[in-house]
């Protein structure tokens, strides 16, 4: 299938000219017809599906030029970075469209947004938080969207936004076509779909799960934290090769002390994005490393998710994902546009089962490769890595309700004795009458007064 096949308008076709694309990617195929019928949709596919293009194509030609104020496109995306990153995408679109696009997300002062909000907008992009403060402010006026995109879905119910699609849900027209995208097809998107949408149609091109074949993937099993950082500090020698390396982390606490290390061992080579860093802080970073200017990013899950950055040459998995899906969704940014991408995916001994429950969502084994000799193996651990001695605190478990009842039958002898304390306090009672206190019992009533 060709872009001809399509139903585009010139100034698009000239604008997909520009970017060098020649084939519509099997979900803009697929989209555009369902979009442009003005139903709902329910689409799923990964970043890197050319899926911002799959909802934006239709939506752009069927999008009339219009001098009203009012917004008639909202594109509810879950983190800022993605927010940017569409909004730059809808920009490549139209460059021949005479159309306003904008984007607003929070973090960041709300009276410039508003200032360009009443400027008159045709599509704005948003974060949900940051949308809702504009509509309440009445300075957005929602009355005329006609279409809602929502992307990244699961995402964005897993950071808990589903209260806040519901506040916006309430003040958008009943009357509007709900686009939505999701990686995944989790039971919380599909609870949403049913709440709120009206017969979708679906559209879904690779089942999740589905590792992508031009995906080199392997794995090392590596017995600690510094062991990893060891290993990390043997393969990035080779520049050449580790050129663009994206490492996954499970938490914000790992990725700062990852970074920490890394920033030793490679200085000025390695970014950090999390959502603990502010956000000029992620943007640059992600710049640094989308330009090159930096080899090496070092990001939670939460935060990379959505993100389309080029010619990443590796994924490292520094941790083994508890949910198979997050792994499906980490080694997806590597291996785009038919090159040839990697993953490593680093295990200790605890992490074995979730790597097993990996390997069988994907049906495969992944190749295990042994720690080079040159790797020192370490045996420092960091806190999480200690044998931890829980100590539960249980304030239910001396209820009256839990001592042992009456007995049914007379005690026995010895068990009749009443417990007098320690044995050997009452061997030193006997023995002196009256209880023993070691050294002056008035010592320490004397030094109080003195201070
Ligand atoms: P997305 O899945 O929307 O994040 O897009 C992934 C990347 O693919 C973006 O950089 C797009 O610019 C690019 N892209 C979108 N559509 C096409 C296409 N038909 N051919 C080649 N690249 C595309």
């Amino acid at each position: 299938m060709t872009f001809q096949d399509l139903n585009l308008n010139t100034p698009l076709y000239n604008a997909i000219d520009d970017l060098g694309f020649s084939n519509p990617t099997p979900i803009q195929a697929e989209a555009f017809n369902v979009v442009a019928s003005g139903k709902d949709v329910v689409g799923i596919a990964q970043t890197g599906t050319g899926k911002t293009f799959a909802y934006m194509l239709p939506i752009l030609r069927h999008l009339k030029y219009s001098q009203q104020d009012n917004p008639r496109v909202l594109v509810l995306v879950p983190t800022r970075e993605l927010v940017v990153q569409v909004v730059d995408e809808i920009e490549k679109l139209s460059k021949y469209i005479n159309n306003r696009v904008l984007g607003v997300y929070g973090g960041t002062n709300i009276n410039t947004q508003k200032q360009a909000v009443a400027q008159g907008q045709d599509i704005i992009v948003a974060t949900p938080g940051r949308l809702y403060d504009l509509a309440v402010s009445r300075v957005l006026q929602l009355k005329s969207i006609q279409k809602l995109v929502i992307d990244e879905v699961d995402v964005m119910l897993d950071l808990g936004f589903r209260h806040q699609l519901m506040n916006i849900f309430d003040i958008l027209p009943e009357r509007r076509q709900n686009i939505m995208f999701s990686a995944t097809m989790t039971s919380d998107v599909d609870e949403l779909i049913t709440d709120f949408f009206i017969n979708p149609n679906k559209i879904s091109i690779a089942v999740s799960g589905t590792p992508l074949e031009n995906i080199n993937q392997q794995r090392y099993n590596v017995p600690n934290f510094y062991t990893k950082v060891n290993l990390l500090e043997h393969l990035f020698q080779t520049k050449d090769e580790f050129s663009k390396v994206l490492i996954f982390v499970a938490y914000k606490k790992m990725a700062d002390r990852l970074f920490d290390r890394l920033e030793e061992l490679f200085p000025n080579e390695t970014c950090v994005i999390h959502s603990n860093k502010t956000q000029n802080y992620r943007l640059r970073s992600i710049e640094q490393f989308r330009e090159g200017e930096h080899r090496l990013l070092v990001a939670t899950d939460v935060m990379a998710r959505g993100l389309d950055i080029d010619d990443i040459t590796h994924v490292i998995n520094f941790d083994t994902p508890d949910y198979p899906e997050n792994y499906m969704h980490r080694i997806g940014r590597t291996g785009r546009a038919e090159k040839l991408g990697h993953s490593l995916l680093f295990s200790t001994e605890k992490e074995q089962d979730a790597r097993e429950r990996l390997e069988d969502l994907m049906q495969m084994h992944i190749e295990t490769l042994d720690i080079p000799d040159t790797v020192e193996i370490s045996s420092e651990l960091i806190e999480e890595e200690r044998p931890q001695i829980k100590e539960h605190y249980n304030p239910t478990k001396r209820r009256a309700e839990d001592e042992p009842g009456p007995a049914f039958h007379e005690k026995k002898d010895k068990n009749k004795k009443e417990n007098l304390g320690g044995s050997y306090r009452r061997e030193i009672a006997k023995k002196y009458k009256k209880p023993k206190t070691r050294g002056d019992k008035n010592y320490n009533k004397r030094n109080k007064k003195r201070k």
